[in-house]
């Protein structure tokens, strides 16, 4: 028997007991002639104590012993004189009475503990080594806990999990696919599925009401920030159901994960905010709405005054930092650079402190005098005591650098405690987008998409007018999720495909299928789809979705541990009908 207890288990009641236990050494010291030795397993850590006078053939396994080494020890539960209460078996600790290596470690090429001295890279070659860190076990079991009580709750309301094949037909969803080439049919190529976007709305014509799945879904992005080739959606369709009933459904599951995995309960509808609104009052539609700090436009009232940095803009706009009109030169030179910064991209800021005792300074008081401020000051409905943070340039890129701007004072003003959650849903986006490359429109959700009810008769003449029947979940600036009422008569599929530029035999050679689906009575439907990953790294706190990954890849798209992607074999190649082209070869 391998063991009688885990190493995360033995309590001051178990004293006395005599038990047996197997792990891994973490860390062995000697303190005054005794030896201690650390072993550790998922379940936690346990001090084993060997006194010097104990048999001789312990005292050389234990000379023999080094970290990561697996061990099997006998011995009886005592209580420590020196407890540790920072971990659970802190107060007692083992006296080995017999120890066995059941297998030998190489020194690991990094420290395995909470604090270690192991680069990115490095962890991430040796992965099966940085799972035995407590965070990267912490972040999967609550990954496996958030995926349990989502499973509960949609199989409590009716979902059904089916799965949807890998090898699938090309169907876009904006970005690029993974192809796989068939060996038996050669010179053809199945896709990875970005989504099973098309298969779920197929399980709906086929009947089957209500669908999830928690499925890996693949997409051939150029490389993010936080990004990885194939990532895990909970992906979610139902049928007979209109964008209140979808967004009612899924809020209660996100309710329901809050208090389960975090506690936090929250009983107010989250905010429903129009992408239009988004856009407008923080300059994102996804914005982090745990504080306020929306953007007024300043447009009409401060053009035509003289100052021709605003007379020369599209628009001005700007925000009210409250109770920051102590800043210093200093603090605000660092904002400044901080707005010219290529990612944010604004040319200036301009400035105006309204001082506690009601006077005004600002940074453009050449231009305009004290009663001007104080009408822009009004504008915000600012106190004194309050700063203002105004951006000039072309709209799209000013509302963006704003966005910025805001997120980055919300941090120096501590108003995004990551504690704090703040979900909302953005509605009503554009159903198009328009590309000036290729000079047409994009859905901007993906094709199956129902535009909304009362822009439909615009949608030959103004598409670009036409709003969508899609919503986001987002929370703390996170996007969540994404989802839309669909299409699911063929008339209404033709018009959009029209719109998105597809002749009639474009959309029948890649969506055939589907079209002929709606031929046979398809129910109304809808859906979203949830980054898994994200809405884990949200609720573990942490920044990057490849600490809630067992094996992520890394931001070049590889996974070094396997070295993958890598080369594959003449004769693979030859048994697929595929040749390199010379520059691939060189690459
Ligand atoms: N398939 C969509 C996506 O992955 C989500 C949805 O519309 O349900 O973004």
């Amino acid at each position: 028997m391998y063991r009688t207890h885990t190493c995360g288990e033995l309590r001051i009641a178990d004293i006395d007991k005599n038990v047996t236990l197997s792990g891994w050494v973490q860390r062995i010291r000697n303190l005054g002639g005794m030896t201690f030795i650390d072993i550790r397993d998922r379940y936690g850590l346990t001090q084993l104590v060997v006194d010097p006078d104990s048999d001789k053939t312990i005292l050389s396994a234990i000379n023999n012993l080094g970290r990561e080494y697996v061990v099997k020890v006998k011995g009886k539960v005592t209580e420590r004189s020196n407890k540790n209460l920072n971990i659970d078996t802190g107060e007692i600790e083992i006296v080995i009475e017999d120890l066995e290596i059941i297998n030998s470690s190489e020194h690991p090429p990094f420290t395995i503990e909470d604090d270690t001295d192991g680069g990115d890279e490095l962890r991430m070659k040796f992965r099966y080594l940085d799972l035995r860190r407590n965070k990267v076990r912490n972040n999967l079991e609550l990954r496996h806990q958030m995926s349990i009580e989502i499973r509960n709750y949609l199989n409590n309301n009716n979902f059904l999990e089916v799965e949807t094949p890998v090898l699938i037909k090309s169907t876009p969803e904006g970005a690029r696919d993974f192809i796989v080439p068939s060996r038996v049919n050669r010179g053809n190529f199945y896709a990875l599925p970005q989504s099973p976007q098309v298969f779920k709305q197929l399980l709906m014509v086929g009947g089957f009401d209500r669908y999830f799945q928690i499925v890996k879904c693949f997409r051939d992005e150029d490389l993010r920030a936080d990004r990885q080739p194939e990532f895990t959606q909970v992906d979610c369709e139902m049928s007979f159901v209109d964008r209140d009933d979808i967004l009612a459904l899924f809020e209660d599951l996100s309710k329901h994960l809050f208090e389960k995995i975090k506690g936090v309960k929250i009983v107010d509808d989250y905010p429903r905010i129009s992408y239009k609104d988004a856009m407008e009052n923080y300059g994102s539609d996804k914005p982090d709405i745990r504080f306020q700090m929306t953007f007024k436009d300043l447009t009409s009232l401060v053009q035509d005054k003289g100052f021709k940095v605003f007379d020369n803009s599209e628009y001005i706009g700007g925000i009210c930092a409250k109770g920051c009109a102590g800043y210093s030169r200093k603090e605000l030179d660092n904002l400044r650079a901080f707005v010219k910064k290529p990612q944010v991209g604004a040319n200036g800021l301009v400035y105006v402190k309204y001082n506690q005792d009601g006077s005004f300074k600002s940074s453009v008081d050449k231009f305009f005098s004290a009663d001007q401020l104080k009408e822009w000051a009004l504008e915000f409905d600012a106190q004194p005591g309050d700063l203002l943070l105004i951006l000039a340039g072309k709209k799209d890129n000013t509302l963006r650098a704003l966005c910025e701007l805001r997120l980055e004072m919300g941090e120096r003003m501590g108003l995004r405690d990551p504690k704090v959650f703040a979900p909302l849903w953005v509605v009503d986006f554009p159903l198009l987008e328009w590309d000036e490359e290729t000079k047409r429109y994009y859905a901007m959700h993906h094709p199956f998409t129902a535009p909304k009810l009362e822009d439909r008769g615009v949608l030959d003449t103004a598409p670009e007018k036409v709003r969508a029947d899609a919503y986001d979940f987002v929370v703390n600036g996170v996007e969540l999720g994404g989802g839309s009422v669909r299409i699911h008569d063929s008339a209404l599929q033709h018009k959009v495909f029209k719109a998105l530029g597809f002749t009639k035999e474009e959309a029948d050679n890649q969506f055939g299928f589907l079209m002929d689906a709606f031929k046979y009575g398809a129910p109304p439907h809808g859906g979203i789809a949830f980054g898994f990953d994200r809405w884990v790294s949200l609720l573990a706190g942490e920044e990057s979705i490849r600490d809630v990954i067992a094996f992520p890849k890394n931001n070049a798209a590889r996974d070094v541990m396997t070295d993958s992607p890598s080369a594959v074999s003449y004769d693979q190649l030859q048994e697929l009908g595929i040749k390199l082209s010379p520059d691939s070869q060189k690459e």
